[in-house]
């Protein structure tokens, strides 16, 4: 039985706009609990990519490989996203938003 992944989407303090990632349910600066998802589509850069070529999941077996990056938004900020694009370099632009799979919701980064 395939394990269900959901996204974990990254929040921001209503406080102080620090972005937690992955969400805690309260801010990693200020220890606010006044934290929100943040509105999606995101954009960033993408840092490094891993490709994925074999998994035990036999729901995920049919779309491999696939890759998982991960992606600067900004500075102090990153975040993975896993996508179908096997082209993806470090550097690139992309944007991330949540895309059903048949193995759950993941942020899933599309170049741009
Ligand atoms: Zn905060």
């Amino acid at each position: 039985m395939t394990e269900v992944f959901n996204a974990k989407i990254p929040s921001i303090c209503t406080d102080c706009n620090a972005v937690t990632y992955p969400p805690q349910g309260f801010c990693h600066s200020c220890l606010s609990e006044n934290t929100e998802p943040i509105p999606l589509p995101l954009s960033g850069k993408v840092m490094a990519v891993s490709q994925i070529h074999h998994s035990f999941e036999v729901d995920i077996q049919p779309h491999l490989p696939l890759s998982l990056t991960s992606v600067a938004l900004t500075s102090d900020t990153v975040v993975f996203g896993l996508t179908k694009e096997n082209e993806l370099q470090t550097g690139d632009k992309v944007s991330l938003d949540v895309q059903s799979w048949p193995f759950g919701n993941l942020l899933t980064a599309r170049s741009t």
